[in-house]
């Protein structure tokens, strides 16, 4: 085994240890005390039954991760890699071509495989505990949306990454990085009017005292709202969010229309607050950022290994290629994006704290934004005592009693 083999697989073992050893606490974490802010908030049952989804949610995480890791080294200690190298090779297309066969077949597998799982999660687990209302319709219309999206966005794009290895020599980092920032910014613009609409209907929230105090605050606030939508949620899920995309002309804001119905306007108004101090705070952009000169960094350090020997050899690859360096980097660079996703998780938690001080400063109420958070995880059975941990290696928000104590701490110097 080279020095590479060793790498991915020891980040691959580390990386399902660490889950194992982060579930395991959150487990034990579980605590049967209700905790005293949601006295009075969550009946009894319903907060045993939040606890019962958190056990049967880390169950079937740990099949899932457990049955990815058996089939990822089954296939590469028994030379699946080469195996479907020879195969597609032997189908004498242009390199390019042969490339987006290999790393399309790879990851149509994977997704097809996963199929049962998501199957399972949606119309077993969350029906279970109340929260499908996903049709085997708009589930298999998911899927072939979702697959045509990636053909036709991922394949072009993949098409001219691998040219710019194959026809500009030494830049070619620097060009792949300039189209995929292109890219990006691209679909950052055209997804809330192109590409979310193929997904859920965006209707414009009627007019009524819920919109006036919306555009009331959003004018209080200096933020230039124009869009305000109400998406049908409901469609697959009786979990409620808000969410904000888009840039310039094309930002809009969205409620779930499983929100509107279930919160008051004081907290539907703190919740965009919410939204809007991640816009002023800056949060989108600097998020923005740090995607850019991640990429550029990751295409650089994959123009350095790509034409490693021992990479290819780790793999058991007789005959290395441009597509095949793509994938086998993918897994090298592990180790670098587990550390920077938790590097990452750290600073959107901060980030959390930040646009929750915002709304109750700029509403000058902090209980429309306490009340807001409390029924958002009674509704969606959110884990109130997970372990440090487990909060450190996986949320990006922070759990929602910290939220609430900073909320209250912050009342009480302000
Ligand atoms: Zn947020």
């Amino acid at each position: 085994m080279n020095i590479y083999a060793g790498i991915i697989l020891g980040t691959i073992l580390i990386g399902y240890l660490l889950d194992l050893v982060a579930e395991t606490l959150n487990l034990q974490a579980l605590q049967t005390e209700l905790p005293d802010e949601f006295k009075g908030v969550y009946a009894e049952d319903a907060y045993r039954k939040s606890q019962e989804y958190t056990r049967v949610n880390t169950r079937f995480g740990f099949v899932t991760s457990t049955f990815d890791l058996v089939l990822t080294l089954g296939f590469w200690f028994l030379g699946g890699f080469e195996a479907l190298d020879q195969l597609v090779r032997g189908w004498g297309f242009h390199p390019i071509v042969t490339g987006l066969l290999y790393i399309g077949m790879l990851i149509l597998a994977k997704t097809l495989i996963s199929l049962p799982f998501s199957i399972y999660d949606t119309f077993v687990i969350e029906e279970r505990f109340g929260f499908n209302k996903t049709t085997p319709k708009t589930f298999v219309a998911d899927f072939f949306k979702g697959l045509g999206l990636s053909i036709l966005i991922g394949g072009p794009l993949l098409a001219g990454l691998l040219a710019f290895f194959q026809y500009t020599g030494s830049s070619a980092w620097l060009y792949c990085w300039l189209v995929t920032t292109i890219v990006m910014l691209f679909l950052q613009f055209i997804a809330p009017t192109w590409i979310m609409p193929l997904f859920n209907k965006f209707t414009p929230l009627e007019e009524g005292d819920l919109r006036n105090r919306i555009f009331d605050y959003a004018r209080s606030v200096n933020f230039p709202l124009e869009n305000l939508f109400v998406m049908d949620g409901s469609k697959r899920s009786t979990k409620s969010n808000a969410f904000f995309t888009g840039f310039g002309k094309h930002k809009r804001i969205a409620l779930f229309d499983t929100l509107i119905e279930k919160h008051s306007v004081a907290e539907l108004v703190a919740i965009l607050a919410h939204e809007i101090g991640h816009y002023k705070k800056k949060h989108i952009l600097q998020n923005l950022v740090v995607g850019i000169l991640h990429s550029g960094v990751m295409f650089y350090l994959l123009s350095l290994f790509i034409s490693q020997k021992g990479l290819f050899e780790a793999f058991y690859l007789e005959q290395p290629s441009l597509y095949a360096g793509f994938i086998f980097f993918g897994m090298l660079y592990a180790p670098v994006e587990l550390i920077l996703s938790i590097a990452l998780q750290i600073v959107s938690r901060r980030h959390e704290y930040e646009a929750d001080r915002f709304a109750v400063e700029t509403t000058k109420t902090s209980e429309a934004m306490v009340d807001a958070l409390k029924k958002l995880s009674v509704h969606n059975l959110s884990n109130l005592t997970p372990h440090p941990f487990y909060v450190f290696l996986n949320y990006s928000h922070p759990p929602v009693l910290q939220r609430i104590r900073a909320i209250r701490q912050g009342k009480a110097w302000m």
